[in-house]
């Protein structure tokens, strides 16, 4: 894998969540204020336009690239969690030109401990956490088990799903959501829909650039 794997994701991901703008923002008016899906479109449109104008760096550096774009362009909670995620994971790769699987599942932990240390949830608590975690836990299992890239990362998106899935019976006690108490109840994380959507579009992009 190399730069034009993590192109091809960011790619992805915008193609998805454009795709699914208006499911994510019913999500995000269910159980919070109705704007992640349009924090999401705004994030990775200005993300494949700052990748556009790139000349040519590294993985890691686009990786960079990318969270400071999301950050500097998303107002919602999303914006920060994801721009820091991205960032941390990118710098995991310094200014290798290539990477494989290990150093995959090292960027998407390295990704996965930022959103935890800013937004301090843990599993349970009805965030993109309930996706992410098992998510890298999955993939690590699978690539230490000498699977390829390419099976460990469809195994990850399953359990992102899983993940995604079971946030519908939890309460949320972080963010917005937390603010409805047991109302929040009965209603699929909105951020943890969209990490599922960012691990499909990393399968994908695995795929297209192996
Ligand atoms: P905002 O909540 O500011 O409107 P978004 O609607 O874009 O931002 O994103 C909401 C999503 O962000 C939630 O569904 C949840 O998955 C995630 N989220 C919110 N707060 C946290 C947190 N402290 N830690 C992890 N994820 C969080
Ligand atoms: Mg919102």
């Amino acid at each position: 894998m190399d730069a034009a794997t993590i192109t091809s994701w960011m790619r992805e991901i915008d193609i998805a969540v454009r795709a699914e703008r208006d499911h994510l923002v019913q999500l995000d008016a269910a159980i919070g204020d109705g704007d992640h899906g349009t924090n999401m479109v705004r994030g990775f449109e200005a993300v494949v336009q700052a990748l556009d104008s790139d000349g040519g760096s590294p993985p890691g550096k686009l990786l960079i690239l990318a969270g400071r774009t999301l950050v500097s362009t998303v107002g919602g909670a999303s914006g920060p969690l994801w721009g820091s995620a991205l960032r941390s994971g990118g710098r995991v790769l310094g200014d290798q030109a290539t990477f494989d699987g290990m150093e995959l599942v090292e960027v998407l932990a390295a990704a996965l401990a930022s959103v935890k240390d800013l937004g301090t949830a843990a599993v349970g608590d009805k965030t993109m956490v309930d996706a992410l975690e098992p998510a890298v836990r999955v993939l690590r299992e699978r690539v230490d088990g000498g699977a390829s890239t390419e099976e460990a990362v469809a195994a990850a998106r399953e359990a992102a799903e899983g993940g995604m899935q079971a946030t519908v019976p939890l309460q949320a006690s972080k963010g917005r959501a937390s603010y409805l108490g047991e109302r929040s109840i009965g209603h699929q994380d909105p951020g943890a829909t969209s990490t599922v959507f960012i691990l499909r579009a990393l399968e994908q992009a695995v795929k297209e650039h192996p």
